[in-house]
């Protein structure tokens, strides 16, 4: 038996979408349900693989399986392919197994030639309605199946307009669009090639142009942008046609089940009368709301409500539903979970969970962890003044500012170069995608709410105002005016995705007020999950933020940045520069209380809960100045004859700065090497912790620090380094006359220590993986160096499945951490450990986390509600 690789929508089910596709499924599913879907098939992912497997080679006998598919459409349609008395068409539309909206091809109206338009035409007794589906055809084969600039088809549909005199290609008569008809004939001769006449080659054609659409360039741009994989391939959708254009009872549209912006219950969408398909979609007519829909055709929007309610009910979840009226009758073309922001999808999982649909662990489970940082995002702050130039509609919530940009190859390269950009065009098509994925958020003048920049800006969690018609854009010209005011590419601008304004300049942003959504949603995470979930933080005010999002700890407080400080930096250069011990004890002294400070407010903003706070980590020339910039400072100074005194104390630094010059400084003086090279550094930092902890014992607080210990490769590191640290914990609590034990741990940040982890843990109180170095020792990559010159290259050529700065590297570095975890616990039982480094907000690497035991993740603070529910996702994967 040949392997089956076309299935009727009547043999299907909503589960079969590895194989149907997520829209082949559905259709299936909604036809098992009796719902009112024109008849069709699906032709298989499996198919699409093997096209590829094969070089472009359609699989053998799948062309007989679609003709005996074919046949039954014909049957229960009682229509005949290419015949031009009763003729069949088709839709053939993508569908792969994870939605990709808008990335891959349709084509509609399939099955029309020369013959089967007139036979169209006389059955319809419609001729311009036949014309228009027939220039449709040829229009969008074109561009999809043969490759042609559609830019010579718009031409011809602008000149007939204008002969006519009408403002829409639906105003147009017969005879104009017969000769619109000719005219995009004539085109696709001109090229050199000829338009097929035969249905059957038609059909064939457009399938493998599906299949190729699953590898355009914009497909993959979306599926690294999304992490989708590479290999799954695309389903085929044949379905018989149902016509939104034939007249005012009619039309087409879109409706989600609520409304994806807010969750807010009650359906939300557009719709366009006597207009077919991609209309609505591809944002070139701006649609009514579908409330209109109540008034233009009232019985179907009866129906409508009964059927989303329908839809809802039986998936449990918000239904993106696309649907055509055809004279007074509803069709449903397709459903899909509705794409979401992330305040939606807090508001839908706990209000699904109220409404008894669904139980709190699917709401848990439903939540994209990674979303949820959006909710936190700044929006502009309701005091500030600014300059409103236009208003368009609210499509993805949050504010952005960034230069103009007018095209998305524009976009790319300015991001490149490390500018934030809006993208700003009259509309987006999928081919802008890599533009959108550069933009910090996306401004168009046309287009709804369902349009193609709103769905795709909504899914990424980036700020979009669409159908702000005020604006007039010159893309060519790289302007855009808005009355009075005209912005060019580069001026800076700001859009504000939750009320539409588009403002000139840059704008002030406020913190987001925590709705009870996420409350609610973030509570349940916690109650589930196994793991603790701390921040990392080095002021009180980042602390403070973490706290408020749920951080139960600092997990690293990194104490060089306190030294970074415009008041600090001096002195720390001062005792860098010391000649001796007893120069650098005399800048420490001064440092001391600084940092006391530091800590006292680090540790009083999260009182009660642990401080892990790391000793001085970076090599010290990150201190110093620049060699090369302090070097043409001497030549200005000598050059503009500055006193010999000030040269020379610019010499000496230089000196110094040259001496401390290291090959490789992610691999030289730095950690506890610095520590037992200048242990007065660690000492004063150590007495810094004690002194804070004392001072806020007797105002009656409970600080709760931890010494931890960076880049430790050999237990006889941490001994003597730990030594010194507890000698001085004696002896400021002796002082003090306080009774305490401040835990002193390490970081695992090499491949030694995780090979000796039992040596070490003899030692060590607890242990802090630091992945962010030991990713770079266990590769041997610099990070700086492999993002900037490789990284991107070994992603595309398939080394690596995904940056392992980003996310952890089960395979070698989370084989060190596993044997680091259980040597750790062998020689200490109950040993506590955690992760800091930026691995510890990333819910793939968090899952991983939680398969090898580590008692908490630690990451940065907007990341900790991320961090909370993806921690509650993998107990309730793993258990
Ligand atoms: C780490 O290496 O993972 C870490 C947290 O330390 P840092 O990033 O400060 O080197
Ligand atoms: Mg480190």
């Amino acid at each position: 038996m040949p392997e089956r690789l076309v299935y009727a929508f009547t043999d299907g089910t909503a589960q079969m979408r590895e194989l149907l596709g997520g829209k082949g499924a559905n259709l299936a599913e909604m036809t098992r349900l009796g719902l009112p879907v024109p008849p069709g098939f699906t032709i298989t992912t499996v198919a699409c693989r093997d096209y590829y497997r094969s070089g472009g080679k359609l699989p053998q006998g799948l062309l007989d399986q679609v003709g005996a598919a074919l046949q039954g459409l014909e049957a229960v349609t009682g229509k005949g392919f290419g015949d031009p008395a009763n003729p069949l068409l088709v839709s053939v539309r993508s569908g792969a197994a994870v939605s990709m909206p808008g990335m891959m091809d349709t084509i509609l109206n399939l099955g029309l030639n020369d013959a089967t338009a007139e036979g169209l035409a006389r059955l319809t007794q419609d001729r311009r309605f036949a014309l228009d589906c027939y220039r449709r055809f040829i229009q969008m084969f074109s561009d999809v199946v043969m490759g042609l600039d559609l830019g010579r088809f718009e031409g011809i549909l602008a000149k007939a307009r204008a002969a006519e005199g009408v403002a829409d290609d639906h105003q147009l008569s017969a005879g104009s669009l017969q000769g619109v008809v000719a005219g995009y004939l004539r085109e696709v001769a001109a090229a050199g090639r000829k338009f097929p006449q035969d249905p059957l080659e038609q059909l064939r054609l457009a399938v493998e142009a599906v299949f190729r659409s699953w590898n355009t360039e914009r497909a993959k741009v979306y599926r690294r942008s999304q992490r989708i994989p590479d290999d799954l391939g695309t389903a085929v959708n044949i379905q018989a046609m149902v016509f939104g254009n034939t007249g005012s009872d009619s039309g087409t549209g879109v409706v989600f089940t609520r409304d994806p912006s807010t969750g807010r219950p009650g359906i939300y969408g557009e719709f366009l009368v006597n207009a077919q398909g991609e209309d609505v979609v591809a944002g070139i007519r701006t649609p009514m709301p579908i409330a209109g829909m109540a008034e233009a055709l009232p019985g179907s929007y009866l129906r409508l409500l009964d059927l989303c309610e329908l839809l809802e009910e039986h998936y449990g979840d918000m239904q993106d539903i696309e649907f055509t009226v055809e004279g007074g009758q509803l069709f449903l073309l397709q459903t899909r979970t509705g794409k979401r922001t992330a305040a939606a999808a807090l508001r839908l999982a706990v209000d699904f969970v109220s409404e008894r649909r669904i139980e709190p662990e699917q709401a848990l489970r439903r939540v994209d962890p990674a979303q949820l940082e959006t909710v936190l995002h700044r929006g502009i702050d309701p005091q500030a003044k600014v300059n409103v130039v236009a208003r368009g509609l609210p499509a993805s919530p949050g504010a952005a500012s960034g230069l103009a940009v007018f095209e998305a190859d524009a976009a790319e390269a300015r991001a490149a170069a490390g500018y934030k950009v809006i993208l700003v065009r009259p509309e987006t098509t999928p081919d802008d995608i890599h533009g959108i994925v550069a933009a910090q958020g996306v401004l168009t003048s046309r287009g709804g709410m369902t349009c193609h920049a709103a769905i795709v800006a909504r899914h990424m969690g980036k700020p979009c105002v669409v159908g702000c018609d005020a604006l007039v854009i010159d893309a060519g010209a790289g302007s855009c005016a808005c009355g009075e005011v005209v912005v060019r590419e580069g001026d800076l601008i700001s859009i504000d995705g939750a009320t539409g304004r588009v403002i000139l300049g840059a704008v002030p942003l406020v913190e987001p007020e925590l709705s009870e959504d996420y409350r609610v949603l973030l509570g349940w995470a916690d109650a589930a999950r196994g793991l603790g979930v701390r921040a990392n933080a080095d002021t009180p005010a980042d602390a403070l933020k973490a706290r408020q999002f749920g951080a139960e700890g600092i997990g690293l407080c990194r104490t060089e940045h306190m030294f970074m400080a415009p008041d600090r930096l001096p002195v720390v250069q001062e005792m860098i520069l010391a000649e001796d011990a007893a120069g650098r004890g005399k800048a420490l002294a001064r440092l001391l209380p600084m940092q006391r400070g530091d800590f006292e407010g680090i540790l009083e903003a999260m009182d009660g809960l642990p401080v892990t706070i790391r000793l001085l980590d970076p090599p010290l020339h990150e201190f110093l100045p620049n060699a090369e910039e302090l070097s043409l400072e001497i030549q200005e100074l000598r050059h503009r004859g500055r006193p010999a005194a000030e040269v020379a104390q610019r010499e000496a630094l230089l000196k110094r700065v040259r001496a401390l010059a290291e090959f490789n400084p992610m691999l030289g003086l730095r950690g506890c090497r610095l520590g037992l090279v200048y242990p007065e550094i660690y000492a004063m930092q150590a007495r810094a912790v004690f002194a804070a902890t004392v001072n806020l014992l007797k105002r009656g607080r409970d600080p709760q620090p931890e010494v931890m210990i960076p880049l430790v490769g050999m237990r006889t590191e941490l001994e003597q380094t730990r030594d010194a640290i507890l000698t001085v914990m004696r002896d400021v609590f002796d002082k003090a006359g306080v009774e305490r034990h401040v835990p002193v741990g390490t970081m695992i940040e090499l491949p030694r220590a995780a090979l000796v982890a039992d040596e070490i843990a003899e030692l060590a109180e607890f242990f802090s993986y630091g992945t962010n170095d030991l990713t770079q020792t266990t590769f041997g990559f610099s990070r700086d160096d492999a993002e900037a010159k490789f990284m991107h290259r070994y992603l595309d050529l398939k080394l690596l499945s995904a940056n392992p700065f980003a996310t952890l590297d089960e395979r070698g570095v989370g084989r060190l951490m596993l044997m680091g975890v259980e040597l750790g616990r062998k020689a200490r039982p109950g040993l506590k450990v955690g992760i800091c480094g930026e691995h510890g907000g990333d819910p793939a690497s968090i899952d991983f986390c939680h398969r090898i035991g580590l008692d908490y993740v630690s990451c940065s603070p907007y990341r900790v509600p991320v961090a909370r529910l993806a921690a509650a996702q993998a107990k309730l994967k793993h258990g």
